[in-house]
């Protein structure tokens, strides 16, 4: 039995090996600690095969080094969870604590306090990231790869605390059942944590997409998906109504011929900071293409809304330009609207507050246009009461 286990624990760990260098690939947190972890225990599992040519005392240490290094990278790759590098000097000094005891037992030919050293090593190593855990497991993925590192850290404390009932008088390492223990216990934990520590990565890879897929890279604002995303969350929580403002930079083009696209991207940026600087709590801000932006602002009402909209108007036109160096004004027109009970969508009152917008851009540009409700295909269209600017 312990044979079998001989050959296939260091194929199955260099395999986690292998798939943690690929999911490093990915640019993924903390795989290539994992990946580094992994292949240090493979090799400590084939050090026997391995080295079978060397004395038993030879390849003893050389495993010992290769686990405690294992787990001080298992440790470390934990830690990039949930407390990145904690307590890396008590770490590194366990590790070379650990050596230096297992070398001292080796070279005196004491079997089972070469092991003890070893495993209460390790299971120190991998007890340090269970206690920076606490009051960071909120997901069901870092909660399962938690209990995998538990049952680890368990698995060695209790195989070095039961060392006089496992290794047998005539002190023979591979017939004892300490040897079949660990390879046992190692194969069943060893997939567990492999597996969980996957999964987490996986799904830090894929939120992290998902959240690229929702913000525009420029501005750092949503874009229209993120922003879609994000009040239909909002709705679907039934909060209450609020305002739409939407926004639009005065004759942009004459910025980006003039400055060119470079200080033409800066300016979208600064009226991006603008927006989320004024907008009230809870707000959502978008960028929804080129200089035109969006503001959400759940359970606030039109009045309220112009005020910060004139406010974003106000910074934009008195601070961009100056702090950019352009000798030109540069100025921001702001459509206004308010979602309404009959509304299908909040797209309704973007649609307003596209009317409005337009209205502000007709009526001479750097303004702030209300509309209250939308115009229909009539007459009602050109109505001015719908519409107030300042
Ligand atoms: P108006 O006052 O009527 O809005 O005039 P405008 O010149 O701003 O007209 P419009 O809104 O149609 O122009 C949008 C310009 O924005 C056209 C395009 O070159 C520029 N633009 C779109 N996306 C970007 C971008 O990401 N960076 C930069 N620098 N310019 C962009
Ligand atoms: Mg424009
Ligand atoms: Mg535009």
């Amino acid at each position: 039995m312990g044979e079998n286990f001989a050959f296939f624990l260091p194929v199955m760990m260099a395999s986690f090996g292998v798939m943690f260098l690929i999911v490093g690939g990915w640019s993924a947190r903390a795989a290539g600690w994992w990946s580094a972890a992994f292949f240090c225990v493979a090799g400590g599992f084939s050090a026997p095969m391995g080295f079978a040519a060397m004395p038993m005392p030879l390849w003893g240490i050389i495993a010992d080094i290769l686990f405690a290094t294992g787990f001080l990278l298992f440790s470390q790759a934990l830690l990039q969870r949930w407390r990145p590098s904690w307590l890396l000097t008590a770490r590194l000094a366990i590790w070379g604590g650990s050596i230096l005891l297992c070398l001292l037992a080796n070279i005196f030919g004491n079997l089972p306090l070469e092991l003890v050293a070893s495993d209460f090593g390790c299971f120190l190593l991998i007890a340090i990231p269970l206690i920076a855990a606490k009051g960071h497991l909120h997901s069901g993925a870092d909660r399962t790869l938690f209990a995998a590192a538990a049952l680890t850290a368990l698995d060695n404390f209790l195989r070095g605390s039961t060392i006089p009932l496992t290794i047998a008088a005539n002190g023979d390492f591979f017939t004892s059942s300490y040897a079949y223990l660990m390879q046992a216990l190692a194969c069943i934990f060893g997939l567990f944590l492999a597996l969980s520590a996957l999964a987490t990565q996986m799904i830090d890879l894929l939120r992290r997409y998902q959240r690229e897929a929702m913000v525009d890279p420029l501005s750092g604002l949503l874009n229209r998906r993120g922003f879609d995303d994000a009040t239909s969350k909002i709705q679907a929580a039934g909060q209450p109504g609020g305002s739409l403002v939407v926004c639009d930079i005065d004759h942009f083009k004459r910025v980006n011929d003039k400055y060119g696209h470079a200080i033409g991207d800066t300016v979208i940026s600064a009226l991006a900071r603008l927006l989320t600087l004024n907008a009230s709590a809870g707000a959502i801000s978008a960028r929804f293409g080129g200089e035109e932006f969006v503001l959400f602002l759940p359970g606030v009402d039109a009045a309220h809304a112009a005020e910060i909209a004139n406010d974003i108007r106000i910074g934009f036109t008195r601070t961009v330009a100056a702090k950019l160096q352009i000798d030109q004004a540069l100025t921001a027109s702001f459509g206004l609207s308010t979602v309404q009970r009959s509304d299908s969508s909040i797209h309704d009152a973007i649609a307003r507050a596209d009317e409005a917008l337009y209205e502000a851009k007709s009526r001479g540009r750097n303004r702030v246009c209300v509309r209250r409700s939308l115009s229909r295909p009539s007459p009602a269209r050109s109505a001015p009461v719908q519409t107030a600017c300042a």
